[in-house]
C-alpha cells in the first residue's frame, strides 16, 4: 500500500490543490452527495446489505486498497477522523470499534463493497459505473481531478482534516446533474 513518502511532491502539492478547490464549491459537493444517493439506492435495489463487521475496513488484514478521488476526499475530509494513527497501520481512520464514523461522507469504494461472494461482480461493475460519473463530476464543475490510496492522500491532507464546512450534516436534495 503506496504511503504518503512513496508519492512524488508534485503529486502531494497537486491533491493538496485539488482537494482545496473541491472544498471551496458547495455546489460539487452537493452534486457528490447527490450521486452518492444514486449508489445506495442502487445497493438497496440490490439487495445488499452491510451487516457492520467492519473487517473491510482494516486493509491490512483484507490485503486490500481503498482509492478515493480528490472530490470525495474534501467531503470526507470535512469530518475530523478520530484516530489517525490508524493510517500508520494500513486501518482506515474514521473506523472507530466496527463502525465507521464517516458513513453519511463515505467514498464510493465504502459504498459499493459488500462481503457477500456473490456481490462481487455487481460491486466491480458498479465502481466503474459511478467512478466514471465521478470523472465527469470533477470536469463538469471545471475541478482538476486527483486519485490516491485513501490513508496516503488523508496523511497528506493532515491538519486541514475537519478544518472545512462539515458538509455531512447537509439536508440539501440537490439533484445530481451531469452535462
Ligand atoms: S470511510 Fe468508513 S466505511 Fe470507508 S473504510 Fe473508512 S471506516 Fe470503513
Amino acid at each position: 500500500m503506496p504511503h504518503a513518502s512513496d508519492i512524488p511532491s508534485a503529486g502531494l502539492c497537486d491533491l493538496l490543490q485539488a482537494v482545496g478547490q473541491c472544498r471551496k464549491k458547495p455546489a460539487f459537493m452537493e452534486a457528490l452527495r447527490a450521486l452518492y444517493r444514486c449508489v445506495d439506492q442502487a445497493a438497496a435495489d440490490q439487495g445488499a446489505v452491510c451487516m457492520g463487521g467492519g473487517v473491510c475496513c482494516r486493509f491490512d488484514v483484507m490485503g486490500h486498497q481503498l482509492y478515493t478521488s480528490a472530490g470525495e476526499l474534501a467531503l470526507l475530509g470535512s469530518v475530523r477522523p478520530p484516530d489517525m494513527s490508524r493510517c500508520d497501520r494500513d486501518r482506515c481512520p474514521y473506523q472507530r470499534g466496527p463502525r465507521c464514523e464517516a458513513r453519511q461522507v463515505r467514498p464510493l469504494g465504502c459504498r459499493v463493497f459488500f462481503c457477500r461472494g456473490d456481490l462481487v461482480r455487481w460491486s466491480n461493475e458498479t465502481y466503474e459505473k459511478y467512478h466514471r460519473q465521478l470523472r465527469r463530476l470533477h470536469k463538469t464543475h471545471l475541478l482538476p481531478y486527483a486519485y490516491v490510496e485513501l490513508t496516503a492522500g488523508l496523511t497528506q491532507l493532515g491538519e486541514i482534516l475537519g478544518s472545512s464546512p462539515d458538509y455531512s450534516q447537509s439536508t440539501s436534495r440537490a439533484p445530481l446533474l451531469l452535462t
